[in-house]
C-alpha cells in the first residue's frame, strides 16, 4: 500500500518547472521524418521564434539535444583555443561548474572568487579588464541567475565596463535560469554567447540546450581552435540553413517548444518578467516577514526573481526540511548544493506558476520547517504573501486605449445618449 496521498505532486524546484499541461499535449505526438520536406515549417519557426525570446535580432539561436550543460560547452569550444585566457567569477554551484568545465576544456581561467550570495562583483571584472594591456583575456564569462544562491546579476552592467575598458573580449552569458523568466537584452547587452536550457522559463523538460551567438561570436568561430564534433556550430549552421538538424532531432520536444512559444507570446514577455517579480516579491514577503529567516541572497539588488534560497537557523539541516516535504507533503524543494549543502532550502518561482499554486510550496515548507523543529510562526508565511499578493497588480499597468475608454464610460453610464 503507497503510504502517498492522492493529488498533484507540487514540484518547486528551480527546475525542472512545472509542464503545462497545453504543452504536455502538444508534445504527445507520433513519430514523423525529421528529413521530410514539411519539417523546416516547424524547426524555422521555433529558432525564428526563440530570438525575440533572447531580444535578438542580428545574432543566430540554436538547439541542441542536451541539456544546459551542453549548450555551456558548445559556447566555449566554438569559440576559444587551448590555452586560451577567460575570465570568470565563483558564486554559486552553477557558476563553479561552468568554470570547473572551462578548466577541464584547457582554458587558462582567472577565478573571482565571491562569497556565496552575492553575484558579478562588477567593480574587479573592471580592475581586471582595465589591467589586461595586452587584451589576452578572450572570454568574459557571467552567471546571470546563480540558480543554486538565488542571486541575479547585472548583465548590462559586464557590457558597460568592456566597453568602457575598450576591451574586445566576447560576453558569455548563463541564462539558463533567467531565460523568459527574468529580463535579457542579447543585443542591447552585446551578449556573444547566451546559454540556456528548456526545464525552466521555457516549460518543457530537460532535453534542449539552447545557445543564442551573436554575429561577433560566429566570426570568432574562424580562429578557434578548441576540439568540437557533436557541439560544432558549423555544422548546425550548414543544416539549420535549410531547416534540418545534422542528426536525429527530439520531436516532442520541438513540438512542446512550439506550443509554449505560443503561449509565452500570448501572455508576452514583459508580462511575463512582471509576474515573475510580483511572485517573488510575495515569496521574498514569507521568508523575510513571515517566517523571519534570511535569504541566501546578501542584498535585495541581488534578489532573484526566479528562485529564493531560504537559510535555516543554526541547528536545522536543511536537508531536513527538504526530505519531510517531501515525503509527508508531497512537495519538492530545492537542495542546498556544494558549500550551502544543508544550511538552505530553494523554492523555485519560474514558469508556469501563479499566487495559489506558490501559496501550497509556502504553506508546505512552513509545515516541515515546523515538523523538524524551526520556530517559525504557523501561518506566518502565507499571511504575509497574501498580503504582498493582495495589494498588488499581478500584471504591469496598460495605457488605457481610447476604445477601451469609450465602452468604460458606457458601461458606467456616463456618456448619455
Ligand atoms: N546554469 C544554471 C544557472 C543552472 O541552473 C543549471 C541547471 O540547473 C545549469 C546551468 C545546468 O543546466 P542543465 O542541468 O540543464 O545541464
Amino acid at each position: 500500500m503507497s503510504t502517498r496521498m492522492p493529488g498533484r505532486n507540487f514540484l518547486f524546484v528551480p527546475g525542472p518547472t512545472n509542464v503545462p499541461d497545453r504543452v504536455q499535449r502538444a508534445m504527445m505526438v507520433a513519430m514523423e521524418d525529421h528529413r521530410s520536406s514539411k519539417f523546416p515549417e516547424l524547426s524555422v519557426s521555433v529558432l525564428t521564434d526563440l530570438k525575440k525570446i533572447y531580444k535578438t535580432e542580428s545574432g543566430q539561436v540554436f538547439i541542441f539535444p542536451s541539456s544546459g550543460t551542453g549548450a555551456w560547452e558548445a559556447a566555449l569550444t566554438n569559440t576559444l583555443s587551448p590555452g586560451d585566457k577567460v575570465l570568470a567569477s565563483r558564486f554559486g554551484q552553477f557558476s563553479h561548474l561552468w568554470i570547473d568545465m572551462a578548466q577541464r576544456l584547457g582554458y587558462d581561467v582567472e577565478v573571482l572568487d565571491v562569497e556565496w550570495g552575492e553575484g558579478v562583483p562588477l567593480e574587479r571584472y573592471e580592475q581586471v579588464l582595465r589591467a589586461d594591456k595586452r587584451q589576452e583575456i578572450k572570454a568574459v564569462l557571467a552567471c546571470q541567475n546563480e540558480t543554486a544562491t538565488g542571486v541575479t546579476s547585472d548583465i548590462g552592467g559586464v557590457r558597460r565596463l568592456l566597453n568602457d575598458a575598450r576591451h574586445p573580449a566576447l560576453l558569455y552569458v548563463d541564462a539558463v535560469s533567467s531565460l523568459a523568466s527574468i529580463d535579457f537584452r542579447m543585443d542591447e547587452w552585446g551578449v556573444d554567447l547566451a546559454v540556456s536550457g528548456s526545464q525552466k522559463g521555457l516549460m518543457l523538460p530537460a532535453g534542449l540546450g539552447i545557445l543564442g551567438v551573436s554575429q561577433k561570436a560566429l566570426k570568432a568561430m574562424d580562429g578557434a581552435k578548441s576540439k568540437r564534433c557533436y557541439f560544432d556550430l558549423a555544422d548546425m549552421i550548414k543544416a539549420n540553413a535549410s531547416g534540418y538538424f545534422p542528426y536525429t532531432p527530439s520531436l516532442p520536444m520541438l513540438y512542446g517548444l512550439r506550443e509554449s512559444l505560443n503561449m509565452i507570446f500570448e501572455e508576452g514577455l514583459e508580462t511575463i518578467f512582471f509576474r515573475h517579480h510580483y511572485l517573488a516579491q510575495g515569496v521574498r514577503a514569507a521568508v523575510l516577514e513571515g517566517w523571519q529567516l534570511k535569504l541566501c541572497a546578501k542584498d535585495p539588488k541581488w534578489y532573484s526573481d526566479t528562485v529564493s534560497a531560504v537559510m535555516v537557523p543554526e541547528g536545522i539541516n536543511g536537508a531536513h526540511v527538504i526530505d519531510v516535504a517531501f515525503r509527508r507533503y508531497n512537495l519538492a524543494l530545492g537542495a542546498g548544493l556544494a558549500k550551502v549543502a544543508g544550511k538552505l532550502f530553494r523554492i523555485g518561482h519560474l514558469g508556469d506558476l501563479n499566487e495559489l499554486m506558490l501559496m501550497g510550496a509556502i504553506a508546505g515548507a512552513e509545515m516541515a520547517m515546523l515538523d523538524v523543529g524551526v520556530r517559525v510562526a504557523p501561518g506566518s508565511g502565507v499571511a504575509a504573501a497574501s498580503n504582498y499578493w493582495r495589494t498588488h497588480d499581478p500584471v504591469p499597468k496598460r495605457k488605457v486605449s481610447r476604445e477601451q475608454q469609450f465602452y468604460a464610460a458606457h458601461s458606467t453610464g456616463s456618456i448619455q445618449g
